[in-house]
């Protein structure tokens, strides 16, 4: 048996259950075949993919709280350090009521592989717990955020893991968090990314994730010989990725007709008025179905759907399995030629399979989502160094490594003759730089 399909078995044994971890280990172990098996005496004798696939830590934990009614309720807390090899570890938390050890491994390990990619020094972790913060008033949102950094804060720190937001987790409960973390050991420190602009957080954090997506969608597209101006794009989700990747694709001249959450989504023929979803997402936190109901004009429809438009690109930009072989399907088959992940692992397997297969032109999220993380390191830097950059040079250093990142991916699939496929680019750009750092720190 080869050693990749060795290793595959051993880490379906060792983690029965936990369907996404097995499937971001699968996707990446199948892409690397090229490399792994060109090393593959010595990294079996090293036992390199076993320590890759296994987390160098997980802590879980309590997490009580009491309602604003009196109840007492008890969530599970998680932090997976994943992989500390090219820096402190660095990844968001996730507060959703999916959230299980599974997903926080899954998205654990694909951190590894982005902060790679982003040519800066960070490591692989994230973190989260079951809680679900929809419907829950602004005091128990903090009462949460202060029970669960009441444990996290004995296993975090600026030098050693640095957390930051993801799914349910925003400027607001950043803010909770840290000041719960400050208070309980009295430091001033950039434990956390993704803080607000009167203490320590970065210009440009809140949109990079979005706006580096969009660049890296324009790398793709300069280096097919085509433009951006006119293009109609599909994103889904409503959420901050969902909302700065349509700011900037519509200052490039594109237009972006869709926007969902999880109980519909909408469709707008004239293109999205940002303004108005900003006020019903970030000022009112509402439903993006409200958005129909503010429109005349506009489609909402409930349940999944978003990619059943017309478009030429196709940004998903909500959660993990999202974008189905029969949505990938049909995307072709409306004239999308563009598919950039803006969330995590949104396309199942199947999905990214048909993409490559039927040369449309496909971005994984490690690669196309990094500059949320790549701007919590510049976050790191600016803390450290006690100042703080303009927009404009944030912006612009993500600009550059959303650039670099494309090249590096694009290189790393022409090396071993796979032009095109950028799956196989980034995961193996992002693991050779991991190898490295793991053998010169020996076993
Ligand atoms: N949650 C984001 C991600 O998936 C950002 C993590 C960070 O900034 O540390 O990459």
């Amino acid at each position: 048996m080869s050693y990749v399909d060795e290793v595959l078995q051993k880490v379906a044994e060792k983690n029965p259950g936990e369907k996404e971890f097995q499937q971001a280990v699968k996707e990446v172990l199948d892409s690397l075949r090229p490399v792994i098996e060109a090393n593959e005496e010595q990294y079996r004798k090293d036992a390199l993919l076993e320590r890759m696939t296994e987390p160098e830590r997980i802590i879980t934990f309590r997490v009580p709280w009491v309602d604003d009614n009196g109840q007492a309720h008890v969530n599970r807390g998680f932090r997976v350090q994943f992989n500390s090899a090219i820096g402190p570890y660095k990844g968001g938390l996730r507060l959703h009521p999916s959230v299980n050890l599974g997903i926080i491994k899954f998205l654990g390990f694909e951190q590894t592989f982005k902060n790679s990619l982003t040519g800066l020094p960070i490591g692989g972790g994230k973190g989260g717990s079951d809680f679900d913060p929809k419907g829950k008033s602004d005091r128990e949102i903090m009462k949460f955020c202060q029970s669960f950094m009441t444990e996290l804060y004995r296993h975090i720190g600026a030098d050693t893991d640095v957390p930051a937001g993801d799914i349910g987790v925003g400027g607001r409960e950043i803010g909770y968090l840290y000041g719960q973390y400050k208070r309980l050991t009295g430091l001033y420190e950039g434990v956390l990314t993704g803080k607000g602009l009167t203490y320590g957080g970065s210009l440009a954090r809140t949109e990079a994730t979005g706006y580096g997506l969009v660049y890296m969608v324009r790398e793709m597209l300069l280096n097919a010989g085509m433009t951006m101006e006119g293009k109609t794009v599909a994103v889904s989700g409503s959420g901050n990725v969902a909302i700065y990747t349509t700011e900037k694709a519509q200052q490039y001249g594109m237009k972006v007709v869709t926007l969902s959450d999880s109980n519909g989504w909408i469709y707008d023929p004239n293109g999205i008025d940002l303004d108005l979803v900003k006020q019903i997402k970030e000022v009112r936190r509402g439903r993006i179905k409200e958005y129909a109901e503010a429109k005349p004009g506009v489609e909402y429809h409930e349940g999944k759907g978003v990619w059943s438009v017309k478009c030429d690109i196709a940004l998903p930009c909500a959660t993990q399995n999202e974008l189905d072989l029969e949505d990938a399907k049909q995307l072709k088959a409306n004239g999308c030629f563009l598919v950039a992940e803006g969330a995590n692992m949104p396309s199942t397997r199947e999905a990214t399979d048909f993409f490559l297969e039927s040369g449309m032109m496909f971005m994984p999220g490690k690669a196309a989502n990094a500059g949320g993380v790549a701007t919590s390191a510049l976050e790191m830097s600016q803390n450290s160094e006690r100042l703080s950059w303009t927009f404009e040079e944030v912006d612009e250093k993500l600009h550059n490594i959303m650039i670099n990142i494309f090249k590096k991916v694009d290189e790393a699939a022409k090396k071993y003759g796979y032009e095109g496929n950028y799956v196989m680019g980034a995961n193996i750009a992002g693991f050779e730089k991991v190898v490295e750092a793991m053998n010169a720190q020996g076993i």
